[in-house]
């Protein structure tokens, strides 16, 4: 069995002193016994005692000087010693103690006093030890500073965390360890705490010897003498970096699929709820589409779940990659996905997603050898349109996906019946129109403008007309279509140059005639308007002064250092400009004296029902005699009556254009009023 009992070394050179200590102690402990200081030393070498009875006087090396080696080898200098001293020689004992000596016994040895001292130093000795173990061992960084916070002691847990050796923090003051991720208000209510209430603790971020910066859960304790002084600091920390990332880790699983990484249902609800306040106040257009996979159920049930599994992290990827930074992509649950398309300008955005996606799904999916094709079924709604929260997007946008369902998959549906139609009558007349542009469908139509003083016909505007299988459709329709969809560049500059290329046949029969094209605000923007439309002029041989280009305030009002930059140059080489359906927009003085127009086209809606019409009249009145001041010649739209064509003489207009005197024509009927010279008969 190991002994357990404490070594205690007895140094006397006198045996009978041997023999009293011996017979005090031997019940309780072993005992190494050794005759002179030299002796003693060679035992320690080989047995460290517990502690050591140390007679003072003795041949060759003294007590002291025993104890004085003891104490200046690392090794030895935790081993309590307690001085024999033969008579109570006050100067011993004073020298003892200097050296480090814990207590002294006195001969005649009184067998229970030498007990109980020995027995009270070997107790403090292993508390002693058993505190250093504990700040040893500790996993918890101990840092010890004095009163000043200059660090004292650490712990090896410090060096494990921090990254610095005990030398490198020995010395310094204890905010050596800072990160600036606190600001100086952190630190005063810190101190507060500490100089109030005798300690601090939180979450803290401290900064490693490598320059990380981790967070960390630290606890400061002050330690005061016997009469209140502080002495030392006490900062017992660990590490909280994992737990930390734990918990992000945690956040992140409640929110995101664990099979696809996909934001889930919640974040998906708690995101769109956010972007329906931000468009709530920014009166933004927003779009939650609600997909669900037609024949996924059957291919999981027959392929088992491992494949349905990595088709669904296929079908994620497919649609983070088409979709990317347009939209949010969730999934739901089981095949169900959403899709949330934020700061729309229209809902043409949403029928292109919903398009993309069906693009994405059309590829196969290659899994085991075989190939599967998954279609889906898409709902779409619309904030504000369909709802007003997240709840009840998701609901309709549910509903409208069933409704793609029961029509058989593979599409989508809108939430709105009309919606449904509307898009369904765009995309209608969107296809159509591109054919009607290649196959050539199209007609220009020219509607005269004739002078009032004169009554001869001066000018005439080109209005694009399509004649789709047997009905005309307005351009009033399809012109704000083919501005969405981009079809109004090529459809633009066909007109453009038909028309240019019919004035210049008029005008080659000898009719000075000038025509008015229509630019929209989609082909203002176009870089290169410009160039086209030299070139128009240079393959027609028509002069500038033939051509005039009618512009709305939108269209300027869009860019307008650049329209005016634009209109400057046309007007440079020639060309007339003007302002088409004026009155209707934010026509203001101010910025009609900016642009260098020379017509001004008051809007047919303002013509309508003069001069029996109070507002008309007045408004009529004010642009003619503005336009007027401003030198501008001012065309009337839409004359149908010749009491509008009165009225509007003896105000001072210049020319009128409308059905009084002839709807847009046909070139060949336009080129029959022209031959029999049709004028406008001036009733003064
Ligand atoms: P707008 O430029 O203001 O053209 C005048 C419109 O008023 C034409 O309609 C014309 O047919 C109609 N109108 C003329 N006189 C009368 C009348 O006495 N009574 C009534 N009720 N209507 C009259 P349209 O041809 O349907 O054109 C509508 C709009 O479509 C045009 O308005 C113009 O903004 C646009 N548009 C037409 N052709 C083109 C084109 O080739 N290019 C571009 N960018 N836009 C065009
Ligand atoms: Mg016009
Ligand atoms: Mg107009």
């Amino acid at each position: 069995m190991l002994d357990t009992k404490p070594l205690i070394l007895i140094v006397d050179d006198t045996l009978t002193n041997i023999d009293l200590l011996s017979d005090v102690l031997r019940e309780d402990y072993r005992l190494g016994i050794a005759m002179n200081g030299v002796k003693a030393l060679e035992f320690i070498k080989k047995n460290l005692p517990d502690l050591i009875l140390l007679d003072i006087m003795m041949p060759e090396m003294d007590g002291f000087e025993v104890c004085r080696r003891l104490k200046a080898d690392h090794a030895t200098r935790d081993i309590p010693v307690i001085f024999i001293t033969a008579m109570s020689d006050k100067n011993h004992v004073a020298r003892g103690f200097e050296l480090g000596g814990v207590d002294y016994v006195t001969k005649p040895f009184h067998a229970l006093e030498v007990k109980a001292r020995v027995k009270t130093h070997l107790l403090l000795k292993n508390q002693l030890a058993m505190s250093a173990r504990i700040f040893e061992s500790s996993l918890d960084g101990i840092i010890v500073s004095d009163s000043d916070t200059i660090i004292q002691m650490v712990n090896p847990a410090v060096s494990l965390i921090t990254g610095y050796s005990p030398a490198e923090l020995i010395g310094q003051k204890t905010n050596f360890l800072k990160s600036n991720r606190h600001d100086n208000k952190f630190y005063q209510k810190m101190w507060k705490s500490i100089n109030k209430t005798g300690r601090w603790s939180g979450e803290i971020w401290n900064r490693r010897k490598n320059g990380e910066i981790y967070p960390q859960w630290l606890a400061i304790n002050t330690f005061r003498d016997l009469w209140g002084r502080v002495t030392n600091y006490v900062g017992v920390f660990h590490d909280v970096t994992v737990i930390k990332r734990q918990e992000d880790e945690l956040k992140y699983q409640a929110r995101h699929d664990a099979l696809t990484s996909l934001p889930n249902r919640v974040f998906f609800q708690d995101r769109l709820q956010d972007s329906l306040t931000y468009a709530r106040r920014h009166d933004e257009l927003l779009a939650v589409l609600f997909l669900d996979l037609d024949n996924f159920k059957h291919i999981n049930d027959s392929m088992g779940p491992t494949t349905g599994d990595s088709m669904l992290q296929e079908i994620s990827q497919r649609l983070l990659s088409s979709i990317g930074k347009r939209g949010i992509v969730a999934r739901l649950g089981g095949d169900e996905f959403a899709i949330l398309l934020e700061d729309m300008k229209n809902e043409e955005t949403a029928v292109k997603t919903a398009g993309l996606i069906h693009e994405t799904m059309s590829h196969p999916f290659h899994f085991k050898d075989h190939d599967f094709f998954l279609t889906a079924s898409i709902g779409i709604t619309f904030f504000p349109n369909d709802g007003d929260d997240a709840e009840t997007l998701l609901k309709n946008g549910d509903m409208a996906m069933f409704r793609a369902k029961e029509s058989g998959g593979n599409s989508y549906r809108f939430f709105t019946s009309a919606m449904n139609k509307e898009v369904a009558r765009r995309l209608n007349l969107e296809a159509n129109l591109r054919r009607a542009i290649e196959q050539e469908e199209l007609r220009v139509y020219y509607q005269p403008k004739v002078d009032l003083q004169t009554g001869k016909i001066v000018s005439m505007e080109a209005l694009v007309r399509w004649q789709s299988e047997n009905n005309i459709i307005s351009p009033s329709v399809f012109i704000p279509l083919a501005e969405k969809t981009g079809l109004i560049i090529p459809l633009g500059k066909w007109v453009l140059h038909t028309a240019a290329a019919q004035t210049r046949k008029w005008r080659d029969k000898g009719h000075d005639l000038r025509v008015a094209v229509n630019l929209s605000p989609r082909q203002f923007q176009e870089e290169n308007l410009l160039e086209m439309i030299h070139e128009i002029l240079e393959e027609t041989g028509l002069p500038p002064q033939g051509l005039e280009l009618e512009i709305t305030e939108g269209v300027v009002m869009a860019n307008e250092e650049n329209a005016i930059d634009l209109m400057t140059r046309m007007a440079e080489i020639g060309l007339f400009l003007a302002m088409d359906d004026f009155g209707t927009g934010y026509s203001s003085l101010y910025y009609l004296k900016q642009f260098p127009i020379n017509t001004l086209k008051i809007d047919k809606s303002f013509v309508d029902n003069i001069p029996s019409d109070d507002e008309n009249v007045a408004i009529t009145s004010a642009i003619i005699s503005m336009g007027k001041s401003l030198g501008l010649e001012v065309v009337a739209e839409g004359v149908e009556t010749v009491e509008q064509l009165i009225f509007l003489k003896d105000l001072g207009c210049d020319e009128m254009q409308g059905y009084y005197f002839s709807p847009p024509l046909p070139s060949a009927d336009f080129s029959r009023i022209l031959r029999e010279n049709k004028s406008l008969s001036i009733i003064d």
